[in-house]
């Protein structure tokens, strides 16, 4: 991220947060060169419709997708910094592909990322987002995950 004042390349991120009515997030940086203070954002393409379970459409909102992944992450080795970067991510992912995305398939998206993050991060969201039918399917996660960390 260029320094608008001194052109200098690197800056370290102060702040950042979610601006729910521009689906967008706002980063406060500092300039390593001169110290400057100046604010980015990443914004996500808003035409994409998310299809859900029941047949509806709802907009893609980033600030939800944070919310669960926060939730998800919390006291994990998983940072607030973390959760906004693989979301921003995820949106830019989902915004290239089509007008409009299966929830299913925004779910798959996002345990693929979290799965390679954190895996107690995954199970979680895991289970919060599938519906498990029964405890095997439970533990086909689990072990899933474990085998996951087993790779790395
Ligand atoms: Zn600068």
């Amino acid at each position: 991220m260029k320094c608008p004042f001194c052109s200098f390349l690197e800056s370290k991120v102060t702040d950042s947060r979610t601006a729910p009515e521009t689906n967008s997030i706002r980063r406060r940086r500092e300039c390593l060169g001169c110290l400057k203070r100046f604010t980015t954002f990443e914004s996500v393409d808003l035409t994409v419709q998310v299809r859900k379970r029941d047949g509806s459409y709802e907009d893609f909102v980033l600030e939800k997708l944070v919310r669960g992944l926060d939730a998800a992450c919390r006291r994990t080795k998983v940072s607030h910094e973390q959760v906004l970067a693989i979301s921003a991510e995820i949106a830019s992912q989902v915004a290239e592909r089509q007008r409009e995305i299966d929830s299913t398939e925004i779910g798959e998206i996002v345990m693929t990322k979290l799965k390679s993050l954190d895996t107690v991060a995954y199970i979680r969201f895991a289970c919060v987002y599938r519906r498990f039918k029964d405890m095997d399917e439970l533990m086909n996660v689990i072990n899933t995950a474990q085998f996951a960390v087993k790779e790395n």
